[in-house]
């Protein structure tokens, strides 16, 4: 017998399995739109111009060193991360009723928040993600201790976009209080959002049920090109009520393996915002002491920066704008295929995913057929397909919805 004896052996990630599984795969035209990760038209990873430039500057900057960060973070960075978010005149920050701290990207962001309102809110509270979501919501509220978490109408399949009937009565059904996971924008996997609109009845039904806002917002500038716009829906809240949102710059400055993230918290009070945010770092401290510094302090020099800033929102457009211009090439290639069915959807949904409506089989068939790698809900990362691929991606697709 050994220690381990009661350690049964875990499945993969999905996502992680299928990146392994597309590396393994030697056939030529092999394409994987599995994984939410920027690529460049040739297919490669694409580190942002102005992000190689802001390396050089802290490289070069020997006033700097390896020293701890205070636990709450690069102050430079949860700064200027929370204006990014709340917006330049943001009435909670100028009020000192918004802090923020550092996290380990967006999923440390969700997970600290989580714990926090676990602590103090107690792991009863009921919590509600939409469905589908981003898989690691249910995974990070389930580890945190929540023992009722449940789903949201979201999705409409028929028409693929919100259903926003759906979703405003399970609001309303569940019990006061209820903390409600909501994506800020370009919403994972559906690539579906709320119009401004039906964000101010959600807004209506939550405030009503005194429900919690947790906003999860991975791609601020991603879904539209322009970020005041993606952070339109989070802004209309905090001007209502209070709110957590995890922020990641994994996606917007591909910092994928760097960690940045911020939780940024608007409370009604500067004396709440300090209680939080004391109780925020006493958790932090004991998960991870401290957060990474090089992220940080990419993020802080851009952020800070006007020149390097508005060459940031140009390499966002660039990227923003390759993801529509696949979005085009695959609606247009399966127009001239006569592939049946609608496909407006391709052009209707935004940010980095379409949810293509294949179903797990078809997905599936993508694979082993085609070598394409995909989900098993039907998503592809538009980010995947590139001018030399996206036809052969609209055959294959073709193909297997016939
Ligand atoms: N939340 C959503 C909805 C996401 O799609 C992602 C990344 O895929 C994340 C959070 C967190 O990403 P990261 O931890 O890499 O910042």
């Amino acid at each position: 017998t050994t220690h381990f004896d009661a350690v049964p052996l875990a499945p993969p990630d999905v996502i992680f399995h299928l990146t392994a599984s597309y590396k393994a795969d030697t056939h030529a035209q092999k394409v994987n739109v599995g994984v939410g990760a920027y690529r460049d038209d040739n297919g490669h990873p694409w580190v942002l111009p102005v992000v190689r430039k802001a390396e050089q500057l802290i490289v070069n900057n020997h006033a700097l060193d390896h020293e701890y960060l205070p636990i709450e973070g690069l102050a430079s960075f949860t700064s200027a991360a929370a204006r990014l978010i709340l917006g330049k005149d943001s009435p909670a920050l100028n009020q000192n009723r918004a802090i923020a701290v550092q996290t380990i990207s967006g999923t440390g962001a969700v997970r600290l928040g989580a714990d926090f309102l676990a602590r103090f809110r107690g792991t009863q509270t009921k919590v509600l993600l939409s469905n589908p979501t981003w898989a690691n919501h249910k995974a990070i509220f389930n580890d945190a201790g929540f023992k009722d978490v449940a789903d949201y109408t979201y999705y409409h399949p028929a028409t693929r976009g919100l259903d926003l009937e759906g979703m405003l009565r399970d609001l309303r059904a569940a019990p006061e209080g209820s903390i409600v996971v909501l994506h800020a924008c370009a919403h994972n996997p559906t690539g579906v959002d709320p119009t401004p609109a039906q964000w101010n009845t959600i807004a209506d039904v939550m405030i009503a049920k005194k429900h919690f806002a947790f906003f999860d917002c991975a791609y601020q500038g991603f879904a539209s090109g322009d970020l005041d716009r993606d952070a339109t829906a989070v802004r209309y809240f905090a001007t209502r009520t209070e709110l957590f949102v995890a922020q990641s710059f994994a996606k917007n400055f591909g910092l994928y393996n760097e960690r940045t993230g911020a939780l940024t918290v608007v409370t009604k009070s500067p004396e709440t915002a300090q209680a939080v945010k004391s109780q925020l770092a006493k958790l932090s401290r004991a998960a991870i002491s401290n957060p990474p510094a090089f992220g940080a302090r990419i993020v802080s020099t851009v952020l800070n920066d006007a020149a390097l800033y508005a060459e940031w929102v140009d390499n966002l457009k660039t990227m923003s704008g390759r993801i529509q211009l696949m979005r085009t090439k695959l609606f247009d290639a399966l127009q001239k295929l006569g592939t049946p069915g609608s496909w407006q959807h391709i052009l209707d949904q935004i940010g980095m995913f379409t949810f293509t409506g294949l179903n797990a089989a078809q997905s599936q068939a993508m694979g082993t057929k085609f070598h394409i790698y995909m989900t098993n809900n039907g998503r592809i990362s538009m980010a995947g397909l590139t001018s030399s691929n996206v036809e052969y991606f609209a055959q294959s697709l073709d193909w297997i919805v016939r």
